[in-house]
């Protein structure tokens, strides 16, 4: 996400979050529950709610977050990883 986004996130903002513990980057779905205004870029806090109900709170990394609605202004490996290069003319792995 990008650096403007990310410090305009507020609580209950939909996002989309990449597990970078889980192999293949799986992303899931989640909401800001908190937003500590710092210098630069803000720390976030995400709840996650798994399939079954439960939840977890994660500490994202800006770059493993999208908006819930997407966000073609930035090029994300972990989503190339997951389904391949944009554009595969550009030969990245
Ligand atoms: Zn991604």
């Amino acid at each position: 996400m990008i650096l403007a986004y990310w410090n305009a996130l507020r609580v209950n903002d939909d996002v989309v979050v990449h597990d970078d513990d889980h192999v293949g980057f799986a992303l899931s779905s989640g909401t800001v529950t908190a937003v500590e205004s710092r210098r630069g870029s803000n720390g976030v806090t995400v709840r996650i709610t798994n399939a079954d109900g439960t939840g977890r709170k994660v500490h994202p990394k800006r770059l493993a977050t999208h908006l819930h609605t997407g966000d073609s202004r930035l090029e994300c490996w972990r989503c190339e990883r997951r389904t391949g290069p944009r554009n595969p003319s550009l030969g990245r792995p």
